[in-house]
């Protein structure tokens, strides 16, 4: 009668797998959650669907309960707004796509090279410069490992990988080791970087199974956050980083300036003190990538201009972030005068 093992044998999903699946993903039952008026207005379904809703419950519980306005809810609440076309927003706003490589590699700026790893994410971030990356056809899901690898071994020049996507974090640990293993056989590679929101979205996913293949790696290790907002960073991030940190990563955060969200002086200055207590040091701090359906987030270069100037009176050196703009055809990020 029964063909699957008996429960001994199943492996069980981790527990961070269990939550990712767990998101919300309907705009009704997040404002149901959080208080708020079923009659905000949202995208339409047509577009929704094709870049939905998801914020993971415990991201949401750090959300502001009636409060429309709240700096988390915005980042991931689909506003009708996203509807409204602007000239100077396209689909592919940094030149991404003619510079991909067999294998999801992506060799842009000398010694690195990011590797799309996965299109997936733990949470939909609605300002995202890759909401219209065309996933589906960059990546050959079965034997990219292969191709990823070959790409990455013929190159000497290539000291660094950085893993992005999507959210490198959303695959599962038996495939990620197996790859920074598998990393290890290339000898001009130098270090290893994870650019990831996952452990700030959910922090439950540093885990066991995470830090040993991490721990287990040769490579010099550097895992770049992404938070825009004090609110985001919990005790239980706090704890993750100090895991993180024991197992030999180098913590640094890259966040963008979005209005509404963080384009205050004491907001930029609460992030920064925040991301010290978790001995995460700020790194970049991005102006929007110009992506259809991000115009409402856009902060002007003088506005942010300005906004460095106030927090650098106020902070410490190494608590202030870099503010960048990613220029399609450039050979590095571009620092932006302040
Ligand atoms: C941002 C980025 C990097 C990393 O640049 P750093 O300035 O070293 O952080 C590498 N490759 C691509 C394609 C990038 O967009
Ligand atoms: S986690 Fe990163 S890649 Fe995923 S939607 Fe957010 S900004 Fe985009």
């Amino acid at each position: 009668m029964y063909d699957s093992p008996p429960p001994s044998e199943t492996k069980r999903p981790p527990i961070w797998q269990r939550l990712l699946n767990d998101a919300v993903t309907q705009p009704a039952e997040l404002l149901a959650l959080l208080d708020l008026d079923p009659a905000l207005p949202a995208l339409d379904y047509a577009r929704l669907k094709h870049f939905p809703l998801r914020v993971p419950r415990g991201f949401a519980a750090k959300m502001r309960r009636g409060d429309a306005q709240d700096p988390l809810f915005l980042q991931v609440w689909p506003s009708s707004r996203e509807a409204i076309e602007t000239p100077g927003f396209v689909a592919d706003a940094v030149g991404d796509l003619v510079k991909l490589k067999t294998g999801g590699v992506i060799h842009k700026y000398r010694g690195r090279a990011l590797v799309i790893a996965t299109g997936a994410c733990a949470i939909h971030c609605r300002y995202c410069f890759r909401r219209e990356f065309p996933y589906g056809e960059t990546l050959g899901a079965r034997g990219q490992w292969r191709e990823t690898l070959a790409t990455l071994a013929a190159d000497p020049t290539i000291e660094e990988v950085i893993l992005s996507g999507g959210d490198p974090l959303a695959l599962s640990d038996d495939k990620l080791a197996a790859f920074v293993e598998a990393l290890s056989d290339i000898p001009h590679l130098r270090r290893l970087r994870l650019h990831t929101r996952v452990p700030v979205v959910l922090p439950e996913r540093v885990d066991a199974a995470l830090l040993g293949w991490l721990s287990a790696s040769p490579l010099q290790k550097i895992v770049v956050l992404h938070a825009n907002h004090a609110n985001e960073l919990g005790e239980d991030l706090r704890l993750a980083c100090e895991a993180l940190r024991a197992a030999g990563v180098t913590l640094l955060n890259q966040s963008v300036l979005l209005r509404g969200i963080n384009d205050s002086p004491a907001a930029l200055v609460a992030l920064s003190e925040r991301l010290l207590a978790c001995a995460v040091l700020p790194y970049y701090l991005h102006l929007i990538d110009r992506v259809n359906g991000s115009a409402h987030f856009e902060v002007v270069e003088t506005a942010a201009g300005q906004l460095m100037q106030q927090i650098a009176a106020q902070l410490p050196g190494y608590l202030v972030p870099k503010l960048v703009r990613e220029i399609a055809g450039e050979s590095a990020k571009t620092l932006m005068p302040w």
